[in-house]
């Protein structure tokens, strides 16, 4: 087994408020992982550390097995954190063209990869005209192109009608299939549920369960945990 990440003992306290509280998992390549949680419970600041956007105050972790430093490791992970943001006036392939360029990324990859998040017929329309759902998988689009090990999304369908969602779920399914692991960063259980083969929940930032999604339904009880609302985790 490969192991993409290691996080341990991972701490992050904003003044007197802590966010991440000594947390550890793995991630093994091949899987698909959810960290699953309520609103505030730590997953996007778990992301942010990982991703060396936000400065732990303890713990550490890992990419790759420690082989490269995390600068270089970065490169083979594919991430969307923030709301797909790209230049309005420009097409979608206009678009996926200049990040080719900044990630020194061949321009063939743009229509296998539009191809992948259905959006082939519509990669000469504005980036503004799209949809959300159409931007969140432009986003995707775009942080495939480098062929990344791993793709980390965080809350991906959120604000995003029942067909914009489905749509998102079947393409994060799609691209494990071909191999690429994921993290998923969820409030949604049925989210979890549908789309992971593993997970991390968080509740106040302290772990409450991490192993196989089958487990996490032995552990709590699956009808308890289907019946208990997120927030009260
Ligand atoms: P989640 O993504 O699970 O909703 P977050 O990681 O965003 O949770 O937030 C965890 C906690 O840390 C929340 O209580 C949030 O208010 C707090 N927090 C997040 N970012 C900051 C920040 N930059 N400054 C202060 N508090 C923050
Ligand atoms: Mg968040």
């Amino acid at each position: 087994m490969e192991t993409i990440l290691t996080v341990q003992h991972l701490t992050k306290k904003f003044g007197f408020l802590t966010a991440v509280k000594d947390l550890s998992f793995t991630i093994e390549k091949g899987n698909v992982y959810g960290i699953l949680g309520p609103n505030g419970s730590g997953k996007s600041t778990t992301l942010g550390i990982i991703l060396n956007v936000v400065n732990r105050t303890s713990g550490s972790f890992c990419w790759f097995e420690g082989n490269t430093s995390t600068h270089e490791a970065l490169k083979k992970v594919g991430a969307i954190i923030e709301r797909p943001n790209f230049y309005p006036y420009m097409t979608a392939v206009q678009n996926l063209k200049l990040v080719c360029k900044i990630k020194e990324v061949p321009e063939t990859k743009i229509e296998e990869k539009l191809e992948l998040v259905g959006l082939l017929d519509r990669k000469d329309s504005k980036f503004r005209t799209y949809s959300l759902g159409m931007k969140q998988r432009l986003a995707i689009a775009s942080a495939l192109l480098n062929d990344p090990e791993i793709l980390i999304l965080d809350e991906p369908t959120n604000g995003l009608d029942p067909q914009g969602i489905h749509q998102i779920r079947e393409i994060i399914k799609k691209i494990a299939a071909k191999g690429t692991t994921i993290l998923l960063a969820s409030h949604l259980l049925d989210e979890v549920e549908k789309v992971c083969s593993h997970v991390v929940i968080l509740r106040k930032g302290e772990k409450l369960y991490s192993g196989p999604v089958d487990g996490m339904m032995a552990s709590h009880g699956f009808f308890e945990l289907r019946t208990t609302a997120m927030d009260k985790l």
